[in-house]
């Protein structure tokens, strides 16, 4: 109808699809990998402390008391934290400020579905590299010509956790361009690659209070790395937008971190209900990796996912399941509590034996 062109200077983008967020009270949720316990005990303290007349005035732009809180945990110095909405929004900020090149940054084919999303909305060219057939990483696909890396580890929706040797190989084989690793699953049982920070200074950690800290809701990510690199970040993000995080997040996020016994508790919990998960699902007829985050990415021997993810949402049980070439017959099943557990394992017992 009409003659005007703007439609051909739109940013046109395939958006990332989140998992589904279904209400209702009998719902079990094992679709988005959140934490099934509430967060720490002083961010409910912090909530009905809060002074609402505070809302007047703007955030602090630094972050600095959740800054500091995250410092004194990891022991490392302000300077080399940035905190952001979410790792997603620490993750875009960093694909923003550090793959700006005309080389092709890489990541594996299997992986957080996000990642391509970043590139082609920044319209950063890149490139995959498949996974071994066991869904591990082969690092010598890591050291070509590139303009970044990134991947998570343990890597999503696979489980499968890399060492730090085989991280520390890619990121001295790859001085001239920034490596990002993306620790959101790391506190159930894998090493992180934190203290090589101090070595390289091409090398950042990302991490989340979304999964460890069951905070996803209040939207909390950070990265840490070398101050140079930290310091690139804010000067985009205070280019983009200084007041990104609110002033109730920045004080609850700092009294999660502050809280070890209770982390260490409910991590250790899920580590423990994943162990005894694997056993079960073993019983049931599925494989799986060795997974080291709070999922199992499991496939069926007789039964296909497709199926399997249909039955259960009718039962109101709700994992994750995509429809994609490599991974179109695995299911990613959530921790969640042993309660729960143990109703998914009596629905897929019906299940498999139908
Ligand atoms: C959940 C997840 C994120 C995003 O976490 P938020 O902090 O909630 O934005 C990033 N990377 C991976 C691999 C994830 O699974």
């Amino acid at each position: 109808m009409s003659n005007n062109n703007w439609e051909s200077f739109v940013r046109r983008v395939e958006p990332y699809v989140p998992g589904e967020q279904p209400t209702g009270t009998d719902v079990i949720k094992l679709n988005t990998n959140e934490n099934p316990y509430p967060p720490a005990p002083a961010v409910r303290k912090t909530l009905d402390d809060f002074n609402c007349g505070r809302m007047r005035l703007y955030p602090d732009p630094d972050s600095s008391v959740l800054v500091n809180a995250i410092a004194e945990y990891y022991n490392i110095s302000p300077s080399r934290i940035f905190v952001g909405v979410g790792s997603d929004d620490v993750i875009s900020m960093a694909f923003l400020t550090f793959f700006c090149s005309d080389k092709p940054v890489i990541f594996p084919d299997v992986t957080y579905s996000f990642y391509d999303v970043w590139a082609d909305v920044y319209r950063i060219p890149y490139q995959v590299k498949p996974l071994r057939e066991d869904f591990t990483i082969d690092p010598e696909d890591y050291k070509c010509e590139n303009g970044g890396i990134i991947f998570p580890n343990p890597n999503a929706p696979t489980g499968v956790l890399e060492s730090v040797e085989m991280i520390e190989d890619i990121v001295k084989a790859n001085s001239d361009s920034v490596v990002m690793i993306d620790e959101a699953y790391i506190d159930f049982g894998g090493e992180s690659c934190l203290p090589l920070i101090d070595k390289y200074d091409n090398l950042l950690v990302i991490q989340t209070f979304s999964k460890s800290r069951s905070m996803a809701g209040m939207r909390i990510g950070f990265a840490m790395g070398n101050e140079n690199l930290i310091k690139y970040m804010n000067d985009v993000k205070f280019s983009v937008n200084s007041y990104t995080m609110n002033h109730l997040t920045q004080l609850c996020g700092a009294e999660a971190m502050k809280d070890k016994a209770y982390f260490r508790e409910t991590t250790d919990r899920i580590i423990a209900t994943r162990e005894r998960s694997k056993k079960r699902l073993g019983e049931l007829g599925f494989t799986f990796t060795d997974s080291k985050s709070n999922f199992i990415f499991a496939s069926h021997k007789k039964k296909t996912a497709s199926e399997i993810f249909n039955k259960l949402k009718e039962r109101k049980i709700f994992v994750r399941y995509w429809n994609k070439p490599i991974i179109g017959n695995h299911l990613r099943i959530s921790i969640g509590t042993d309660d729960e557990m143990d109703r998914l394992f009596a629905a897929l017992e019906e299940i498999v034996n139908e």
